[in-house]
């Protein structure tokens, strides 16, 4: 059969370029390596429990262009992200906000917090930060860094916080508000019935093919002679150094391990659903309780320890490691994409960019906006 477009990678970058397409007629095939469409937004009902199954997705947008879009594939709850973190015996709140400043220093007004973090920063003497430990102590001061951020953040991405960019820790909000809610946009949920029903809905019609590499893929094709499937373009949401058969050297990636353990007859392990561990020696940074996303009421529950490691050949690719040496090797490579007429790249992978779910949608709407103006 011909189509126009060959999708590699059934995650929601190419669920949504897919769907795009389709509604402007053209055809599409998907592949994915997995056993099942959705990529890292997969979920999986365990127990009665939508369970995050590659780290907890929250949704949360900025973008109405991209609220109004996903709404069309799910009813959103009014989840809000709270999560704690746990350093030694204490717990805070998150992100950085009054609650935290009251626990860490007793202070009581917004005046007394910023007083005792400008305190500790005047100290410190930095200039323009250079990298994230600069710009974390810059922001909130020794104390908060110390114990919210340092363990936390090496743990997670494997390297000192002096050879880390400092956009990673911009993600994080700093608040003078007794406010929890981690994120700013005006748009948050976690869709009911889970991610997998939306990835479901947008590739309803489209054929897919799943537990087939691209490279295996290729070559079943190859052997079909004549009866070949030809495709006018391909979009590739893999890994882009992989595509290129690593020729410029390795990206770095950070993966991780999940730990899932199904409790019976507990309805309610840590009463939030995400927790931090930011002490260095715990060796996870988190656990997910999936059931808080969904306000559950099961009698059990299902928790997730998630173990940061470092990415190799065959491992499952999480996070792009965007530091300045990553980030020129992937200029090389995507210069060498902008050479191949019948190729697209997308997605964290493709772009090699730490992605949200909501840049991911509205990055695949834009190129398939793109695409139909050029078709
Ligand atoms: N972070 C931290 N302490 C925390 C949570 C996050 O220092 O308790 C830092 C850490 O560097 C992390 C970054 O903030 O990589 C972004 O965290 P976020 O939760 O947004 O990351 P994600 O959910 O994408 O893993």
């Amino acid at each position: 059969m011909k189509y126009d477009y060959l999708i590699v990678g059934a995650g929601l970058f190419g669920a949504v370029f897919a769907a795009e397409m389709r509604k402007k007629g053209k055809t599409c095939l998907v592949i994915d390596r997995r056993e099942h469409i959705a990529g890292n937004i997969y979920t999986q009902d365990v127990a009665g429990i939508q369970v995050h199954k590659y780290g907890a997705h929250i949704f949360h947008t900025s973008d109405k262009r991209v609220w109004d879009y996903i709404q069309q594939y799910a009813e959103f709850n009014h989840y809000i992200n709270s999560p704690v973190a746990i350093y030694g015996d204490e717990l805070y709140n998150m992100p950085f906000n009054m609650n935290t400043f009251n626990k860490l220093w007793g202070v009581k007004t917004p005046a007394q917090a910023k007083a005792k973090i400008a305190e500790q920063i005047a100290e410190l003497q930095i200039g323009e930060p250079k990298n994230l430990e600069e710009q974390a102590l810059s922001l909130v001061g020794p104390d908060v860094y110390a114990r919210l951020i340092k363990g936390y953040t090496e743990k997670q991405w494997g390297r000192d916080c002096k050879d880390l960019p400092a956009f990673i820790i911009k993600r994080l909000p700093l608040r003078f508000v007794y406010d929890n809610n981690y994120f700013t946009d005006p748009y948050q949920g976690i869709p009911k019935g889970g991610y997998t029903r939306i990835v479901e809905k947008l590739l309803e019609g489209i054929p897919v093919r799943l537990g087939i590499s691209y490279r295996d893929f290729l070559k079943a094709n190859e052997a079909k002679g004549e009866e070949a499937d030809s495709f006018a373009k391909v979009l590739y949401t893999g890994m882009i150094d992989e595509y290129f058969e690593y020729c410029f050297g390795e990206l770095q990636y950070r993966s991780l391990r999940f730990e899932e353990e199904l409790i019976a007859g507990c309805d309610n392990y840590q009463g939030n659903a995400v927790v931090n561990y930011t002490e260095r020696q715990v060796p996870y940074t988190r656990i997910i309780e999936h059931k808080h996303f969904e306000f559950g009421t099961q009698p059990d529950t299902v928790i997730t320890r998630e173990y940061p490691v470092e990415w190799k050949r065959g491992d499952e690719p999480y996070y792009p490691v965007n530091d300045e040496r990553n980030n020129a090797l992937y200029a090389k490579y995507a210069q060498l994409a902008a050479g191949e007429q019948h190729i697209l790249f997308g997605g964290r992978l493709g772009q090699y960019r730490y992605y949200d779910m909501d840049k991911v949608i509205a990055a695949a709407l834009d190129m398939a906006a793109a695409e139909t103006k050029t078709a």
